[in-house]
């Protein structure tokens, strides 16, 4: 698919057209081209290192969305994709260079454009790297919270005085 039909399905899904769509767009555009597939089911793994707006061009092109499980944030600022097939067993990442977005000068519109115009290799440093995505979404059982009763992932569950308590309810009576 072209980097503009890319372009107008992700703008589609996010709501607005941005500099960060366009970086995602170019980190999927990437990665269909290099033998990963979309993802209906939880072929692939995205880890990302940011929540800016590139991570809805992901889910929108890739196929890895927060409610499946394939999507997963480690919260450290940076421009980091990790895309994992577990199909084909590879993995690659790609780092936004330092360089791309420090043209302050730029339009909103100009950033956009100009990021456009490029192929990923010159947005990214691009390399594999081992195939070792973190564990995939597991179903889990929910027992009631004793306070306000709602049901809570066991594993989410604050263990107070032989109570099981949610977070939200533990942090009121602490
Ligand atoms: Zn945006
Ligand atoms: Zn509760």
């Amino acid at each position: 698919m072209e980097t503009r039909e890319l372009m107008k399905k992700a703008t589609i899904f996010h709501g607005h057209i941005c500099p960060g769509i366009a970086v995602g767009v170019l980190v999927a555009k990437y990665v269909l081209e290099h033998g990963f597939e979309r993802s209906s089911d939880e072929e692939l793994v995205v880890v990302v290192e940011t929540d800016n707006c590139s991570v809805d061009a992901l889910q929108a092109l890739l196929g890895t969305t927060y409610g499946k499980g394939n999507l997963i944030h480690n919260d450290y600022g940076k421009n980091n994709f990790k895309i994992y097939s577990r199909k084909s067993q590879k993995a690659v990442k790609l780092a936004l260079k330092a360089s791309v977005l420090d043209s302050k000068k730029l339009s909103r519109d100009e950033k956009i454009q100009k990021l456009l115009d490029q192929e990923p290799e010159d947005l990214f440093d691009i390399k594999e790297i081992e195939f070792n995505p973190p564990i995939l979404a597991q179903i889990e059982e929910s027992v009631p919270c004793d306070i306000c009763g709602e049901l809570t992932m066991d594993s989410r569950i604050m263990r107070y005085q032989d109570s099981n308590i949610c977070i939200p309810c533990y942090k009121e009576i602490k």
